[in-house]
């Protein structure tokens, strides 16, 4: 069995985004050289996310409200976690949109369903921040 291991980097000039990283992680693939078994994508930080959904602008749009409601950046005295920090609603919206994903791998290809697309949810930004790609298989 083959095992890859790869650090995405990710510095977003705004608070939130979501970010296409389908690209990278094939490319990740690629470079791995495995055609079948399983690939894991998560965030490595608990205010960030990596999800699965469709590229469509109007979506993320409806993802930003949804997740607003849910958890309102403001007012930040309205979380306990709110001491030191911010970042208590980036917290909550990451527990929400998810740490991570696995994906078949088939083929040397990602056996996705009709379009999906793999996202990198950043929900207190600018500043570094990991994703971690790990692939095992043959
Ligand atoms: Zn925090």
């Amino acid at each position: 069995m083959k095992s890859y291991r790869k650090e995405l980097y990710f510095n977003t000039s705004t608070r939130r985004a979501f970010i296409n990283i389908t690209p990278q992680i094939e490319e990740c693939l690629r470079e791995s050289g495995i055609k079948e078994g399983l690939l894991l994508c998560n965030a490595m930080h608990i205010t960030a996310s990596v999800f699965i959904n469709d590229d469509e602008s109007g979506l993320h749009r409806d993802f930003e409200r949804f997740l607003e409601k849910l958890a309102p950046e403001k007012p930040y005295d309205q979380y306990d976690h709110n001491g030191f920090e911010d970042n208590a609603d980036a917290h909550l919206k990451r527990t929400i949109m998810g740490r991570e994903v696995v994906v078949a791998v088939t083929n040397g290809k990602l056996d996705f369903g009709p379009w999906e697309q793999i996202f990198y949810g950043e929900f207190d930004g600018k500043r570094t921040k990991r994703v971690l790609v790990k692939i095992i298989g043959e």
